[in-house]
């Protein structure tokens, strides 16, 4: 387990660029996160420890790969059909009793075991059924088959030794199947991050309870839950914090001596009642505040001091969308560095842009899309409503976000536009 040093995001400007925040994180951010073996059908989702090598050919054995007959391929007669006599069968686990002659056929399914032969031979090609003629007990197979059809080689999926999967993947339903194919039952993974997370407002109550005058029900929390426990997060929900300093400040203390990582939205903006930037300055440091992005300019990251190591904190700003923005363009790579996990960044797609728009120079956008086709298939996105950092209904609509860069001031509607699925991310 690394610790992270106090300074470790420190930086020096006022409004920092996406990449410039994104770049700190990769290069001073290393895992927190301990390790630990777990089963292997508990692992979907988990982020593997270390690499993981072959310990045996997959598949064991050469088989079959259609039901049909195996024959030595040099008693087949080039240019004509031959006959042989069909003298047993072999299903699959059920290998055949003895070494089969040159000269004879046999019946087999998919998965069996090719039959062993004579010496160094054996059969070594399968004709499938539709191709041959029964009659009784001799088989009529076609000329034309190539040597070795329809047969899988022992090691040609995997040979021992492979390079399976390396350490800090994020495990797939095909990766367990991987390593259940070479016999594997445990794995061993990185432990996952224990995030506390927090709403802060006055305003902001809990669904469910009576709304008084001014206020509004807190919808961050549960996106940022879904979204952290979809990532493999261990998330302690730590309620709405109310706008005061007092009260912020112990919560951060208390949650910070039993976390990773500590993850609040609202109260970082200039606002009087905004707290958490001070609280956190007041507890430890703060390294970004404020990214050149829409939405989602108000945002801290820094550090808070414990008894222990110092422990990384997150302000998030407090607007809906913006919120969801910065979580998938910030937080997640945050959160997947910390957690231990290697992975390349989220694809972007080159789409056609549905809509024109104008923006200022030297911060990013992210439009909230929806993908349509054009006529000659092509993909299209369109914004999936109004873009106010507070409106939520368009990120539920919408597929994705189009990145828009720092120096583009007008896009031009037809425009080739990068766009990132909700889908890859969620
Ligand atoms: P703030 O940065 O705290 O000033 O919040 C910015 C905006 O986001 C305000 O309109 C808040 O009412 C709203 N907001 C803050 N937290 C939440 C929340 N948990 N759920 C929904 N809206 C929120
Ligand atoms: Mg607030």
């Amino acid at each position: 387990m690394t610790q992270l040093s106090e300074d470790c995001f420190a930086h020096g400007g006022a409004l920092m660029p996406l990449d410039e925040a994104l770049a700190l994180i990769e290069k001073r951010v290393s895992p927190v996160s301990g390790i630990e073996t777990i089963p292997l059908v508990s692992a979907c989702g988990r982020i593997l420890a270390s690499d993981m090598i072959a310990s045996n050919d997959v598949p064991p054995h050469a088989n079959s790969a259609v039901d049909g007959y195996a024959v030595y391929y040099d008693d087949l007669s080039p240019g004509r059909d031959t006959v042989l006599p069909l003298i047993g069968r072999i299903a699959a686990g059920q290998p055949f009793h003895r070494p089969v002659r040159r000269g004879e056929a046999l019946r087999i399914f998919t998965g069996a075991m090719m039959p062993v032969g004579e010496g160094d031979d054996a059969p070594d090609t399968v004709f499938m059924q539709e191709d041959c003629q029964l009659d009784g007990t001799r088989v009529t197979f076609p000329s034309g088959i190539d040597r070795g059809a329809n047969r899988r080689l022992p090691g040609e999926d995997v040979t021992i030794g492979d390079m399976l999967l390396s350490g800090g993947r994020r495990l797939r339903a095909a990766d367990l199947a991987l390593m259940a194919a070479v016999g594997c039952t445990e794995l061993v993974v990185r432990t996952r991050l224990r995030i506390a997370l927090f709403s802060t407002g006055d305003e902001v109550r809990e669904p469910g309870t009576m709304l008084a005058p001014g206020q509004i029900y807190d919808s961050n929390r549960v996106a940022l839950r879904a979204l952290l426990t979809s990532l493999g997060c261990m998330v302690s929900d730590l309620g709405i914090l109310a706008d005061d300093p007092k009260k912020t400040a112990d919560a951060i203390t208390k949650a910070a001596r039993t976390h990773d990582l500590l993850i609040s939205s609202g109260g970082v903006s200039v606002g009087e009642e905004d707290h958490v930037r001070d609280v956190v300055e007041g507890q430890g440091r703060i390294d970004i505040w404020r990214l050149a992005i829409k939405p989602g300019r108000p945002l801290i990251l820094g550090t808070v001091r414990t008894d222990a190591c110092p422990v990384p904190y997150l302000g998030l700003p407090g607007n809906p969308a913006a919120v969801i923005v910065t979580f998938l363009k910030f937080a997640r790579p945050l959160i997947l560095c910390l957690a231990g996990a290697n992975e390349p960044p989220p694809r972007l797609y080159p789409v056609q842009a549905g809509f024109s728009h104008r923006k200022k120079k030297q911060r990013r956008e992210y439009v909230r899309c929806v993908l349509s086709t054009d006529t000659n298939g092509g993909l299209v996105a369109k914004k999936a409503g109004r873009q106010g950092a507070g409106i939520l209904s368009a990120v539920s609509s919408a597929d994705g976000l189009v990145e828009l860069p720092e120096d583009m001031q007008y896009l031009k509607c037809g425009s080739t536009v990068d766009f990132m699925p909700f889908n890859e991310v969620e």
